[in-house]
């Protein structure tokens, strides 16, 4: 391959640092796909040409002066709008936040920015990060590159998107529920969910505090794994933070691409399989075929038993509300944004009230409604509490499997990327795209979505769940997966058409 923008993040890294190219070309690239597509994609909220150059020339300038670079110093990236960028517009596709310009970093931003990755702009996604397919965007509808018919995932469609469509080599996405793995495995690229508390959360506009997760997106298993070293550790600025050593993801991911599994028990869980009337066939023969791959490679399939699984959308769809409707009770009109009938003649309550009502969008509202609801007094132990409940069983149910095997696999998703508005209608259709990533963000686990093949002609992944800080399991799978393919998947997509056609 020969364009700079097919070209993986750690050749980038190695072709800018040995002076092959320069970021400033590099970066020239990317933007330039950016204006060539994104008209049709969508992907972006705001690009930032002058400030992803102005990296990409120090950069260059520090290179030239011989001094000394790390990882992916000069690969452009790709930022979910719902992390917190210093001086450049910060919505999570919210109306409410619309022409909002942070004062401050989150830490993965500031991190990146000290691993001087230029960053090319923030990508769309549902709003507040609550939707599995990127329409609850306030702003705009992200195609999915495959098929500019279908949604490109969600929440975290933009970042995904931009990284199948090739208009960032690798992106920031965050998961709550599987914001992006599902996105990942709709558009073929690869996506990893941290374990909770390993990647700050600070400067992360809110969604469900207790399970919301940086992580990754880009086209295979090592990108990921270079940048989710980049982002990861301690925070003091995070009171969930893990004060321990990053787990050993690139050298996992590197140690993958051997194709050795060769003792790694992988465990398929029981209940996954018997509630998988939801699951296309599709889905489940590609899955299959992975699976065959894998046993190939070494490693030992083993069925283990969670029972609670079943318990863990409704499980979610309770701790994840209530925690947002509590998160979003910030957004009243004073502090930030959209500020709706200050006229003089409305009480302070009203508008806050008529802030809300015109800020929010119908899903952001359902789920205030919902977790409101379940937080209210004389309701609070029936819902919230026994939903809390409930997810230290489905822990304890992962962390006895874990005792039996080193990684769990299973598909991504039930189905592949859907029509836009196939799923607008009923809210719990659109709940089931994550049927199996939620109860990772229960356990608080990591697990990666790697994609392993097409049904119907789209993507579909394979998701690897690791214990708690075992993340370097999940990515060693993935990558040995990757080593029995000729090609990336993400490789094999097609053009986007430009603007207009
Ligand atoms: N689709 C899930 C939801 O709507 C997960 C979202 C996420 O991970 N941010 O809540």
């Amino acid at each position: 391959m020969s364009r700079i923008i097919d070209k993986t993040a750690a050749e980038l890294s190695a072709d800018i640092r040995e002076g092959r190219l320069t970021s400033v070309e590099v970066t020239t690239a990317f933007l330039d796909r950016i204006d060539a597509v994104d008209g049709t994609i969508k992907a972006f909220l705001h690009v930032d040409r002058e400030g992803a150059l102005a990296t990409a020339r120090e950069v260059d300038a520090d290179i030239a002066a011989g001094k000394e670079t790390f990882a992916f110093a000069g690969v452009p990236i790709a930022i979910k709008d719902v992390v917190v960028t210093k001086g450049l517009p910060t919505t999570a596709a919210s109306k409410i936040l619309e022409g909002w310009i942070p004062p401050y970093d989150a830490t993965i931003s500031e991190r990146i920015k000290a691993a001087r990755m230029p960053i090319l702009g923030k990508t769309n996604m549902d709003e507040f990060a609550m939707g599995s397919s990127t329409e609850y965007s306030a702003f705009q509808k992200t195609l999915n590159p495959w098929d500019t018919g279908r949604i490109p995932g969600g929440s975290g469609g933009g970042s995904a998107a931009a990284v199948a469509a090739k208009m960032a080599p690798v992106a920031i996405g965050t998961d709550t529920g599987g914001s992006i793995r599902q996105p990942g495995a709709v558009t073929g690229t690869f996506g990893a969910k941290p374990t909770y508390g390993s990647n700050s959360r600070y400067g992360l506009i809110a969604f469900s505090s207790s399970l919301d997760t940086p992580g990754p997106v880009a086209r295979n298993a090592l990108d990921a794994a270079i940048l989710h070293e980049i982002i990861s550790g301690y925070d003091p600025r995070d009171s969930t933070s893990i004060d321990a050593p990053v787990p050993p993801v690139v050298r996992a991911a590197r140690a993958g691409a051997n194709g050795d599994l060769a003792g790694v028990k992988l465990g398929v869980v029981k209940e996954f399989a018997e509630g998988s009337d939801a699951a296309e066939p599709g889905v489940i023969a590609a899955y299959e075929a992975a699976v065959e791959q894998l046993v190939k490679l070494g490693a030992e399939i083993v069925e283990v038993s969670c029972p609670s699984f079943t318990y863990a959308l409704p499980t979610y769809y309770l701790i994840a509300p209530s925690e947002a409707s509590s998160n979003l009770a910030r957004y009243d009109g004073v502090r930030y944004g959209l500020r709706t009938g200050d006229d003089g003649e409305h009480s302070l309550e009203e508008v806050m009230s008529l802030t809300r009502e015109a800020g929010f969008g119908p899903e952001v509202k359902r789920r205030i409604i919902l977790g409101t609801y379940a937080l209210s007094a004389g309701y609070v132990d029936a819902f919230y509490g026994k939903a809390q409940l409930v997810r230290t069983l489905i822990k304890q149910d992962f962390e006895k499997a874990f005792e039996q095997v080193d990684a769990i696999i299973s598909p991504t998703t039930p189905f592949i990327a859907f029509e836009f508005g196939e799923r607008m209608d009923d809210p719990y259709q659109m709940y089931l795209a994550d049927l199996y990533t939620i109860p990772t963000n229960l356990y608080g686990g990591p697990a990666v979505s790697v994609p392993v093949g097409l049904s119907e002609g789209m993507p579909v992944g394979l998701q690897v769940m690791g214990p708690v800080m075992g993340d370097d399991v999940a990515y060693r799978v993935a990558a040995a997966y990757e080593s029995t393919q000729d090609a990336l998947l993400a490789d094999t997509a097609p053009e986007p058409e430009p603007e207009g056609k």
